[in-house]
Order: C-alpha cells, then structure tokens, then sequence
C-alpha cells in the first residue's frame, strides 16, 4: 500500500517525541504532527527533574533506561542534559526513616543512593537551613534539563540526524483506517497517511476521541510553578525535593514505616488540600524553579481548573520554599501552571481506536523521567 510514512505521531511533547525516537531508530519513515509552533503542553510547564528515584520500581525500570538515552542524547547534541544528581531532604525523623527504608529498597533494587548526614547536606546544598534539614539521600545518577529548550533541540536533532519530518502549527482533526491505511486529516484539509499512528496529544481531549476520553477514567491534574529571578554566583545542583515529596512520592509509598506516617497526618492541612510539596531545581539562566501543587479535575470536566493562578497557593509555596532554603532572592520573575493527565486507576491510558491507530497519554507527573524507557517498550510492542 502506498502510504507516505510508516507512523505519525499526533503531539510532539516528550511521550510523542521518545515514540519518534524509538521508531527512528528502527529506521522507519517517521512524521510528527503537532498544532502548536513548538509544544506547549505540560513538556515546557515542568521541572525537568528526571527522577527514577521517585517512581514505584515499574516505572524507576523505565526511568533508568530513559537516564541513559537522555545521557547518549547529550553526547550527540547539547540538550541541557547535567548529571547533578536528586536529593530527598528529611525534615524530621518519620521522614528520616523513610529515607533510611527506601536506601535499604534501592540497594535490592541494585539503583545507586547514598544517605547523607545532616552536615552533608548542609555542605553540599549552599543555602539549605540547619533547622530544617536532618538528612538526606542522595541519588547520583540522576539529571535535570531545561525543558522548554530541550524538547525543540532533540525536535531538530530527528530531524536533521534521522530524517524526521515535523509537521508544526498543524492540528490533526480527524483520524482514520481503512483496509490498514491510517489517514491523519488536519484542520487545513491535508490528509498524511501511514502503516499506523500513536495519538499523544497529553491532555488535549476535545479535538480526536473525546467520547472516547470522556468515558475514559482520565483525568487531569493542574499544577503552579514559580520560578525566582536569577541568583547571581549562587549554585543550587541537581533535583532538591524535600520532606513534603518524601510523603508523596510513589516510591516511598513501597517503605515499610510509610502508611502508618500517612494515617497520622492532618488530612485537611493546607498542603494537603491543594497537593503541595516542595521541590527546587536550578535553571541555566541561575534562577530556581520552585513548585508545585495539584488541584484535579475529571478528564470531561478539565475546564473546571480554571484559567487563573491561586494566590494563596503562590504564598504559602515561597513561604515553606524559606523555611528550607536561604537563596539569595526570592523576588518572582514567572508565574505559571501546567496541566498533565493521568488514569485514576491504571499507571497509563492506552486505547486503540482500530487495529493500527493508537493512544497514549495520561502518563501524569512522570512523563519527563519515565517517556524514554516506556516508548521503546511500546514502539517494541506495537511494531513486533
Ligand atoms: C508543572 C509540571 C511539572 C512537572 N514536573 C515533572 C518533572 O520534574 N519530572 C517528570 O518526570 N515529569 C514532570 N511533569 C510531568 C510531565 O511534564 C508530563 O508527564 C509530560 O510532559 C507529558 O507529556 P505528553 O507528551 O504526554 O504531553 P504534552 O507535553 O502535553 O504534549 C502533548 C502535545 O500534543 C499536542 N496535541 C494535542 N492534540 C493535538 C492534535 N489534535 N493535533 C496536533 N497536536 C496535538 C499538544 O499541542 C502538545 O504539544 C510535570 C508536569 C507539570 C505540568
């Protein structure tokens, strides 16, 4: 059959862009169709913290392989891509004994982490404050990228290095399959044709399937972001993530002493009620970003989150982001959010349509960490 590609892929953020990866690199004629200039979605809203360290041991699998590609990636091009490692900084000692049980999992799980003392940390974080800080354990392998910069680099590097074609500024309005040819038709009437197409259109439900999404257990999670002025000679390295991400992250949710910490919590703390912890990661211009909360929607209702920033969230972010890190400033350049969807039930939403078009999206807060490892899973999968 005459089709002009073997794949699109509807999306170009980075569950879209790790499908091309996968099927480049198995030489297939490969075409990326995304309805912004660059992304716009949660793939240039978020961290960059590419953290295996957090994710249940499904997901850290993905995770570590997505650390490697990343790290061959930056070889070949310069995707922003630095090996600071992550820290998870324990407040107290339930936090302590957390770090402490999930150092112990780690050493099974053969993934490298190190405990770090109280004066450890204090020496290698410049500005972390004695009164917060009881321990760490740190996790060396682990990266941080620029997001925003890095999506539209690997974008131009598929495409001058693998001969990927990137269809920008072009919404895909309908796909379909007849007698095995799929055809993607975009809103100024081209029809691209394929062997198959993979839909990651992130939470974007309205446009392809939303019968599909709005029967679908999906829903969507919005989350503020802040990031400060930039900070002078002050160098903050790799993922901070603090005792709040320590009782919240999936991993730790794996340690023996974790449920009993989450039954005594106050559940109508103000953290608690809009999912706040607090994470720091330095950008390369030397200002930090600083996030995040959670306020969640179900996937037919996403325009029930609004368009508008939570002040109070804003406040209460900076103050708790003082009570654990002097920086230089804390005068606010950005303010902004970002939203990612996730499946109540399943770790991600898959569906097919027909027998050669695909979906998959709702990867929640793991899509920067575990993309990599999962598309070539799937692109195996989906191309055996
Ligand atoms: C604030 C925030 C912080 C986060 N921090 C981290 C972190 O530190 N580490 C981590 O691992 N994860 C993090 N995440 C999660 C991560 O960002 C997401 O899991 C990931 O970006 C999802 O990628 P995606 O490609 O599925 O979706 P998206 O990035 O939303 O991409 C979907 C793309 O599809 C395009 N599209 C949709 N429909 C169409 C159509 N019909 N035609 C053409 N194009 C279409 C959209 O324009 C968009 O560019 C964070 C998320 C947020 C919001």
């Amino acid at each position: 059959m005459n089709t002009q590609y073997d794949l699109i892929i509807v999306g170009s953020g980075i569950l879209g862009t790790f499908h091309a990866y996968h099927s480049l690199q198995k030489n297939l004629k490969v075409a990326v169709i995304e309805r912004n200039s660059v992304p716009q979605g949660a793939t240039v809203r978020n961290f960059g913290q590419v953290v295996p360290s957090g994710m249940d041991i499904k997901w850290q699998n993905f995770g570590k392989e997505s650390l490697s590609i990343y790290k061959e990636l930056q070889s070949k091009a310069d995707l922003t891509v630095r090996q600071n490692g992550s820290v998870y900084i324990a407040s107290n000692h339930e936090e302590i004994q957390l770090i402490e049980e999930l150092h112990q999992i780690n050493k099974t799980n053969d993934y490298e982490s190190v405990l770090l003392s109280k004066s450890e940390c204090i020496q290698k974080f410049d500005g972390l404050r004695s009164d917060y800080c009881k321990g760490g354990l740190f996790f060396p392998q682990e990266i941080s990228v620029d997001s925003g910069e890095m999506i539209v680099k690997i974008h131009q590097y598929l495409k001058s290095q693998h001969g990927l074609d990137i269809y920008y500024n072009t919404t895909v309005v309908e796909t379909t399959e007849n007698n095995g040819l799929c055809t993607a038709i975009t809103a100024d009437g081209r029809k691209i044709t394929a062997s198959k197409i993979i839909i990651c259109g992130g939470h974007e439900f309205k446009t392809l399937y939303p019968e599909i999404f709005n029967e679908s257990d999906l829903e969507v999670s919005k989350l503020q972001m802040l990031q400060t002025k930039p900070q002078g000679i002050y160098s903050l390295p790799g993922n901070i993530l603090t005792g709040l991400s320590i009782r919240r992250y999936e991993s730790f949710s794996e340690c023996a002493s974790f449920q009993q910490i989450k039954d005594a919590e106050d559940k109508n703390s103000f953290e608690k009620k809009f999912g706040i912890h607090i994470l720091f990661k330095q950008a390369l211009d030397g200002s930090v970003i600083i996030g995040d909360s959670h306020e969640y929607a179900d996937a037919k209702n996403s325009d029930d989150l609004g368009y508008d920033l939570n002040m109070d969230i804003d406040e209460f972010m900076i103050k708790e982001a003082k009570k654990i890190i002097d920086l230089p400033t804390y005068e606010i350049q950005r303010r902004w959010f970002g939203i990612y969807s996730q499946c109540k039930t399943k770790d991600i939403f898959e569906h097919q349509p027909s027998a050669n078009i695909h979906i998959v999206t709702g990867i929640g807060g793991k899509g920067m960490t575990g993309s990599g490892g999962f598309s070539k899973f799937n692109i195996n999968t989906i191309f055996s």
